[in-house]
């Protein structure tokens, strides 16, 4: 009988196999013993790989509903394999609001290999039709986006691309492959930030892309091979021990952002709130709204007044983490944009990012009220 993926992530050995411990041994070793000079190793040389990747990368596969799972060095560098999968010459649809990182690696470093892109508006998908040319060779979907969740037809953008013989890739680090599965659509690639909600502990950087055709599976391990940008051995073993409690701190933190939710509905301090929750188009890909929320606050010259009364949340970057982190997109994330592309974002003095840990939700919330009523 199969098991769940909530069974399978914390199951790491069996009695009777080669070691017998509640958690997989660290192989802390960049060489492994040859049986014989004509035998092929499983494991020779730490790069290529060697049991505790090869230990998470299973269990990435398994959470994704994917064959192959790799892990990387971060999410960058799994995105990185995940774009250059594509040729010189190729064109790439890239969404309009898509993640710093992706945006400056598409800019700088791709474009100097003549890789080409466009940014479209992905939440229209005409947008998406309209920007094919005879060179473009994949769409790279963000679903939803950052900071102002907006979603994205991931069904039609790959109806699309099948239709013009594209691949599709998806970074599906906000919604988690327990909220989202988008290989199950139909996509070609999904990566992921593995440092935001799959560590889960804001404590290691780490990437995954996962994949079901066996070319595309070739590209990727030759990429994380032969580029070096597998992860490293013990961040491996730790990234698997959180794999262990995923699921119940996704439950814990997507619970709390609803119950914030209704909160911020309710206090009339806070003037948009963006959280997909109540999205049907959201609700037919996903299983729920995950556990990020944006919100504006209505005097929005406080933003500092705001965060100083804060006690519980951190006030930083990145998401995923147990703890609560409340960022600031104007001056952190968005910071590279002009005043104007921020404004056309929405992405004002007053809009604030709440990624929501695993805190008593009614402690989050009497903290962020006593902070809105103060100002
Ligand atoms: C953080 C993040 C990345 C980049 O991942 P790193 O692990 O920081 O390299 C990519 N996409 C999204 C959506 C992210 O949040």
């Amino acid at each position: 009988m199969d098991n769940s993926i909530e069974t399978d992530m914390i199951i790491d050995n069996k009695r009777g196999h080669e070691y017998d411990t509640a958690n997989q041994p660290l192989y802390y070793s960049t060489a492994f013993i040859r049986k014989s000079l004509d035998d092929e190793e499983d494991h020779l040389y730490v790069r290529n790989s060697n049991p505790n990747r090869e230990k998470l990368e299973e269990k990435l596969a398994r959470l994704e509903n994917g064959k192959y799972g790799f892990a990387f060095n971060s999410g960058m560098s799994a995105i990185a394999a995940s774009l250059m999968t594509c040729s010189p010459g190729d064109h790439i649809i890239m969404p309009a609001d898509m993640y710093g990182g992706t945006y400056e690696l598409s800019r700088t470093i791709l474009k100097r290999y003549q890789l080409s892109f466009s940014e479209v508006d992905q939440t229209v998908s005409d947008n998406v039709t309209n920007a094919i040319t005879e060179n473009t060779k994949a769409i790279y979907i963000e679903t939803p986006s950052n900071p102002t969740l907006k979603v994205t037809d991931i069904r039609k953008i790959i109806e699309i691309a099948r239709k013009n013989n594209l691949i599709t890739i998806v970074d599906n680090t906000f919604m988690t492959p327990l909220g989202q599965n988008p290989l199950s659509l139909g996509a070609d690639i999904v990566v992921h930030s593995a440092t935001k909600f799959l560590g889960g502990h804001s404590d290691v950087l780490a990437g995954a892309v996962i994949v079901n055709d066996e070319r595309l599976k070739e590209s990727i391990q030759e990429m994380q091979v032969v580029m070096g940008t597998g992860l490293g051995t013990y961040d491996c073993w730790t990234l698997g021990q959180h794999l262990k409690t995923l699921a119940i701190r996704w439950k814990q933190s997507t619970e709390n952002t609803e119950k914030l939710y209704k909160f911020f509905k309710s206090h009339e301090g806070v003037t948009d709130i963006y959280y997909p929750g109540e999205d049907s188009l959201h609700l037919s890909q996903a299983n729920h709204g995950g556990a990020v929320i944006s919100f504006r606050i209505k005097d929005e010259s406080k933003a500092q007044q705001f965060v100083d009364k804060l006690n519980i949340p951190l006030v930083s970057v990145s998401l995923g983490g147990v703890e609560s982190i409340l960022s600031h997109p104007r001056t952190s994330s968005h910071l590279a944009l002009t005043e104007e592309e921020r404004q056309d974002r929405g992405i004002t003095e007053g809009l604030f990012r709440l990624s929501v840990g695993i805190e008593n939700a009614d402690d989050l919330i009497a903290d962020i009220r006593q902070a809105l009523d103060s100002i």
